[in-house]
């Protein structure tokens, strides 16, 4: 029985994901104690709590502290089964980290999988379903596996209401080498709001369109009708020759639509000064994704706090060794 410590590294709920996620793929028993400590609200929350739920329908698992609020979980899996799954997170919490958790899981069984997520589809600190279904199926689709994802209803924080549907279809991962991005070939900033002025979509374009000195034909936006509540995020979406990469800034009240544009602006522009494939969130969710394929490379940022958890988080279960190899200031090349 493996101990894990959830406060080590950003001691959020990656930890406990990935946890869930390599306990499922090697069998692997363990407990976590300080679930989420270094979070204003510790211990597992809603989103959380279903992602131990669909870990433990997956995997046949037994499991206790398995309630809202707990920071103390054991978890022993017994059996993967590939199958027809529905989980619904409750609330507006992340259905695409739910998603994650069993993922790798359902790639390694042997039969095709279906699942149907409720939730938060757009959530800030989680990945968008824009960033899920352009930037990481299409590199997962690479390693091997066909995983598409379809959008039923966007769920924005407070509200939620999100549906989404996900198609998993395994096959063995072999390496990837993602050295380069390429050529830039198209370049989209799209202002997705829903019961929000219209008013603020067109402030985030104009203040996104001259931070970014993009043409206006790359700049738009995207009314969407039928969501349960309101939201609005800023989608910049980067494709090259051999990767896409999505960035996103969330709108929230309070915030002004010039500084949602100055962050996706931000982001976009460091990404494309750097001439890397891969972004700091794609980073962390690849490292993973490459180490069940036992093997790969690609070329990213300097890797943030999820980086380093992710690696030593993976580290407990799996004997994969990964190098980081500091190219210049602004990039880091990573061998799994
Ligand atoms: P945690 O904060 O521990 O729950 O982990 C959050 C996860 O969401 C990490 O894998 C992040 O890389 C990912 N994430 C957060 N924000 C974004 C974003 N804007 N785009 C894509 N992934 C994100």
């Amino acid at each position: 029985m493996l101990r894990i410590d959830g406060s080590r590294g950003e001691g959020g709920g990656q930890v406990l994901r990935t946890s869930l996620a390599l306990s499922l793929v090697t069998g692997t028993p363990f407990t976590m104690t300080n679930i989420r400590a270094g979070r204003a609200k510790p211990g597992l929350l809603r989103q959380h709590l279903t992602g131990v739920k669909a870990a433990e329908a997956v995997g046949a698992a037994e499991v206790s502290g398995a309630e809202l609020g707990s920071k103390e979980l054991t978890f022993r899996p017994r059996a993967l089964a590939a199958g027809s799954y529905h989980f619904a997170v409750g609330t507006a919490g992340s259905a695409t980290l739910v998603l994650q958790t069993v993922l790798p899981a359902l790639l390694a069984a042997t039969e095709p999988s279906t699942l149907r997520l409720e939730g938060g589809t757009h959530n800030p600190a989680a990945p968008p379903f824009d960033f899920l279904a352009r930037a990481y199926l299409p590199i997962l689709r690479k390693l091997g596996p066909t995983v598409t994802a379809t959008l039923e209803r966007p769920g924005f924080f407070p509200a939620g209401g999100g549906k989404f549907h996900v198609d998993v279809r395994p096959a063995p991962m072999k390496p990837l080498s993602l050295l380069e991005r390429g050529r830039v070939l198209r370049r989209d900033a799209k202002a997705v709001v829903a019961m929000i002025p219209f008013d603020v979509a067109k402030r985030e374009m104009e203040t996104a369109g001259a931070l970014l000195k993009w043409r206006p034909d790359e700049l738009r936006v995207e009314e969407l009708k039928r969501t349960t509540g309101p939201g609005n995020a800023l989608v910049v979406e980067v494709e090259s020759e051999h990767v896409t990469e999505v960035f996103t800034a969330f709108g929230e009240r309070g915030k002004r639509a010039e500084v949602v544009a100055e962050e996706a602006a931000g982001e976009v522009k460091r990404y494309l000064n750097a001439e890397v494939p891969v972004g700091e969130h794609l980073c962390d969710q690849l490292l993973l994704l490459f180490a069940l394929a036992r093997g790969g490379e690609f070329r990213t940022l300097p890797l943030d706090g999820h980086s380093v958890t992710q690696l030593e988080t993976m580290a407990h279960f799996l004997d994969v060794k990964v190098d980081v190899r500091e190219v210049s200031r602004e990039v880091r090349e990573v061998v799994v």
